[in-house]
């Protein structure tokens, strides 16, 4: 049967705007989709016009191919924030996925409530946090997430996913594992009430220097450390356009880690082995820091490339700086990803999703 239209179905919209990176070509189709029913709408007329669907949040983690999407692109703008308290001193958030990431946490430091804090600063939308376990300072959105609301577009069914049944890890969730079957809807973190945040991430407690302090001051001083690494979007910072770190940090196992600190070694990169920033993870595996192998691999902040380049201020952001092309900026992702394994034989995986791009080239 054919499907009507949804409403506010638009033809040919530029995508590029709607990213941080702005860069990629238009949406075949586009609705913006402000409630659930309008969600559900255009997935129905998307499956009964065969057309492929892209979600798209804030747009802060996705690098789009110039030739665009074919198919219809559905922009999550539901909203809504609902607290419930639930006993023992937390409180359940229910937030739409449309919000807009930050200023919900903003909204939980001004209330007192405890465990986003961290998490200050990130762009981009609710609803797409769960998608790669969004994570800052220490401090994950699996640590306070309850349970996600989903639509399976394999079923049509609405369900909650608990925390438990999302497989999260270090940048990874079960609805990263298989992005074409999952809308995510609402998200439900469980928050302290009132109480002294956590602070385990070294910089940040270095930065903070006293054992007890407040929700609002851990905000701000995330804000400012991000703000000098540009990773708050700011309209007058040259680092803007980006989709802040575009590279994972490499989990590897002991004897590679053993490896890799040898290499830099012999390459002269540094002194002894104990110089290689190396964190255990799972017994067995250790966290590389990314930038550091890029820099080592002798890619410096501020690398410019044309119109694309390395961030002044951070390694791992790879930074659009006009006239572009989404290609011009894969090209030198791909070149940073080819010297750092030849020189140490790790593979740097993206941490953005790459539409209509491939990448293994
Ligand atoms: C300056 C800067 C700093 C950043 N810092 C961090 C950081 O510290 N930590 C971190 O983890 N990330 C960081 N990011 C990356 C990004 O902000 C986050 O991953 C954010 O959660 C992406 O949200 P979004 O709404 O922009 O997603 P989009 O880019 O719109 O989408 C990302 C992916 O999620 C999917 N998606 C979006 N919404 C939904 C939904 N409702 N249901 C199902 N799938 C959906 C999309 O299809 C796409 O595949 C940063 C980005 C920038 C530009």
């Amino acid at each position: 049967m054919t499907q009507s239209p949804p409403d506010g179905l638009q033809e040919n919209v530029a995508l590029a705007p709607l990213t941080t990176l702005e860069l990629g070509g238009p949406a075949r189709w586009y609705v913006r989709a402000a409630s659930e029913n309008q969600i559900k709408d255009a997935l129905q007329w998307a499956s009964s016009e065969q057309v492929e669907v892209l979600l798209l949040g804030g747009g802060s983690n996705v690098v789009i191919d110039e030739g665009g999407w074919p198919g219809l692109v559905i922009h999550m703008d539901t909203r809504g924030v609902r607290p419930r308290c639930v006993g023992n001193g937390e409180i359940d958030v229910t937030v739409a996925a449309g919000e807009p990431w930050d200023p919900f946490v903003e909204r939980t430091v001004g209330e007192g409530w405890v465990g986003l804090e961290c998490l200050s600063g990130i762009p981009g939308s609710v609803g797409a946090t769960p998608i790669q376990n969004v994570g800052a300072y220490g401090h994950e959105v699996s640590h306070t997430l309850q349970s996600v609301r989903v639509l399976d577009r394999t079923t049509g069914l609405i369900g909650d996913v608990p925390n438990e049944a999302c497989d999260f890890a270090y940048r990874h969730s079960l609805f990263k594992e298989t992005p074409h079957r999952w809308v995510v809807l609402s998200v439900t973190f469980r928050l302290l009430e009132t109480g002294v945040p956590v602070v385990r991430y070294p910089e940040l407690a270095r930065a903070i220097s006293r054992d007890k302090t407040t929700v609002s001051e851990v905000r701000h001083t995330v804000l400012q450390l991000r703000r000098s690494k540009s990773m708050v979007i700011d309209p007058h910072d040259p680092n803007r356009r980006s989709v802040g770190s575009f590279f994972t940090n490499p989990i590897v196992s002991t004897e590679q880690a053993d490896a890799i600190a040898q290499a830099a070694v012999g390459l002269g990169a540094v002194k002894n082995t104990d110089d290689v920033p190396r964190f255990a993870t799972d017994p067995g595996l250790e966290k590389i820091p990314a930038a550091w192998l890029i820099e080592k691999s002798g890619w410096s902040k501020g690398h410019r490339q044309g119109p694309v380049g390395i961030s002044t201020k951070h390694s791992l952001a790879l930074v659009h700086h006009g006239g572009a092309t989404a290609a011009d900026l894969i090209k030198l992702a791909l070149q940073i990803r080819d010297s750092v394994h030849q020189r140490f034989g790790v593979t740097l995986k993206p941490e953005p999703n790459l539409i209509q791009i491939p990448w293994n080239q």
